[in-house]
């Protein structure tokens, strides 16, 4: 037996399959809830897409830490501790910056029926029944509604209102106009409540937080552990294989990418032909591409605003916002308050990106679009904070292909998967029982809180399924 194997029991009510915030979620309700629970994550860290990374001259990187709606406070005040929860406060200053408008707002229903009524002339009632429509909207609706239709019904010909309701959402879910509209509506429901979130401490205090409160609850965690298969033994689960090592389990929750783990972990032969039949259907959400700029110890910048949606693309297209031809970025800035006690800045750069842009390129031809895309990023920056270039000392790029390496999704799924998603991950243990899904999916399940609540969701029916 390896090094790795030699404190874990030979058996847990649980295996969980991944440390993202759903699998970390679902983990620590388990446990709390008096299981068994072992923790398998394949990459040293915990966090998932919650990553953060450090690099010499003391910079320190978030991942995925740039915005999230009020309601993780509650999440984490109930499912995890109130320590946890209060580290998390608001970013006040979202700004955008595009041929169409250019405004700072605080991002919730007040101040955006405000900017829709006085700079977009749009009647109050038409503004209050989107909000209203958008906000009662639930995942037992009519689901065949589209966003773009439902722009269309209520802000006829306005394609600069759509850009400033859409934009933000689709850089937050990955969504596009042609997805149900409860996706949409969801999520941005979300965030309008009460406006934007981010933790104060940064992404490795808050996981490191989480990995605390999971050791307390008698969760055995092991990283650097991939799980290879899921055994299925008379129709159910009966275990899992990790580096070579049978772990044996009443309940599976895979953490990992729907798809993968269907086809990849149990494996097709092991579900009805009609199940597999729609699984196959499912569409993968697109991936990502960050650039990383860190500002040399000693060196300043004037704040300009938290998170800067910038773009110089004419009008919203949800095609042009991923292309490899960038258009469009999301800065998120990070002041030395965001980590209280360092004095130290950093600007993380955004942008939806399709993964076959990425995967398909020569070696030479990745390495020159990653050289084009950290320049360009910086480019754009020079004109929002002028004489920046001067001032970084440590620039990298992720694209697509980091996201699938440090994380197993295929194609660099930053979101999961399109809406058709969440049945499929839903109804995984009818097909076979003990088997459980949780993580990004559907759209609305995904980002930091989606992620959590459907964690917290599966938790509840896996112990429905453990307690008879
Ligand atoms: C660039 C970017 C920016 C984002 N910005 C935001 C934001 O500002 N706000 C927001 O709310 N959301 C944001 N998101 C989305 C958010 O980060 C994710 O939706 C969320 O963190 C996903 O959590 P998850 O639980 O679904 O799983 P993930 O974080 O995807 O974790 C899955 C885990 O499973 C592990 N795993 C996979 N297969 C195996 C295996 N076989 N064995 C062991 N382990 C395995 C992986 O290593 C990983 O740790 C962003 C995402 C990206 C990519």
């Amino acid at each position: 037996m390896s090094d790795w194997a030699k404190d874990i029991k030979p058996e847990y009510d649980v295996a969980v399959i991944g440390s993202g915030l759903a699998g970390l979620t679902c983990a620590n309700m388990l446990a709390r809830s008096g299981h068994s629970v072992i923790l398998l994550e394949q990459h040293h860290k915990l966090g998932g897409l919650a990553a953060w990374f450090k690099r010499k001259g003391g910079h320190i990187f978030d991942v995925s830490l740039h915005g999230f709606p009020v309601g993780m406070i509650k999440t984490c005040r109930k499912y995890w501790t109130p320590e946890i929860a209060n580290m998390i406060v608001q970013l006040k200053g979202i700004r955008f910056d595009n041929p169409q408008f250019s405004f700072t707002t605080t991002f919730d229903r007040e101040d955006f029926t405000r900017i829709l009524q006085e700079g977009f002339k749009i009647p109050r009632e038409n503004i209050e029944a989107f909000f209203n429509t958008a906000r009662d909207m639930n995942f037992y609706d009519d689901q065949t509604m589209t966003t773009r239709e439902l722009f269309e019904k209520f802000f006829p010909g306005h394609d600069d209102v759509v850009r400033m309701l859409m934009e933000p959402i689709a850089y937050a879910n990955g969504s596009t106009l042609d997805d149900p509209a409860i996706t949409y509506g969801i999520v941005f429901s979300n965030f309008m409540s009460k406006g934007v979130y981010t933790v104060r401490g940064g992404t490795d205090k808050f996981i490191g937080a989480m990995e605390v409160e999971l050791k307390k609850n008698g969760v055995d965690i092991c990283t650097s552990c991939p799980v290879e298969r899921i055994i299925i033994e008379g129709k159910k689960v009966a275990g899992v294989v990790a580096k070579g090592k049978t772990i044996k389990c009443r309940a599976v929750v895979s953490n990992g990418n729907l798809k993968s783990t269907i086809h990849r972990l149990v494996g097709d032969g092991q579900f009805s032909e009609s199940f597999m039949e729609k699984a196959r259907k499912v569409r993968l959400n697109n991936s990502s591409c960050q650039v990383y700029m860190g500002i040399k110890k000693g060196e300043k910048i004037d704040y300009i605003g938290d998170l800067l949606f910038t773009s110089v693309a004419e009008k919203f297209d949800s095609v042009k916002l991923r292309s490899r031809n960038i258009t469009s970025r999301t800065f998120s800035v990070y002041y030395p308050e965001t980590r209280p006690g360092s004095d130290m800045y950093s600007i993380v750069s955004s942008t939806n990106a399709n993964y076959e842009d990425w995967a398909n390129l020569s070696e030479e031809e990745y390495r020159s679009s990653k050289k084009e895309l950290t320049e360009s990023t910086l480019d754009t920056l020079e004109k929002y904070i002028p004489g920046v270039r001067g001032k970084i000392d440590w620039v990298e790029a992720a694209t697509p292909k980091t996201f699938q390496r440090y994380t197993l999704h295929e194609g660099g799924a930053s979101f999961g998967t399109k809406f058709e998603g969440l049945k499929i991950s839903m109804g995984l243990p009818e097909e076979i029982p003990g088997l459980f899904h949780t993580g990004s999916v559907g759209i609305i399940m995904s980002g930091w809180l989606g992620a959590a609540n459907y964690g917290v969701i599966v938790a509840n029916n896996v112990d429905k399924f453990l307690t008879p």
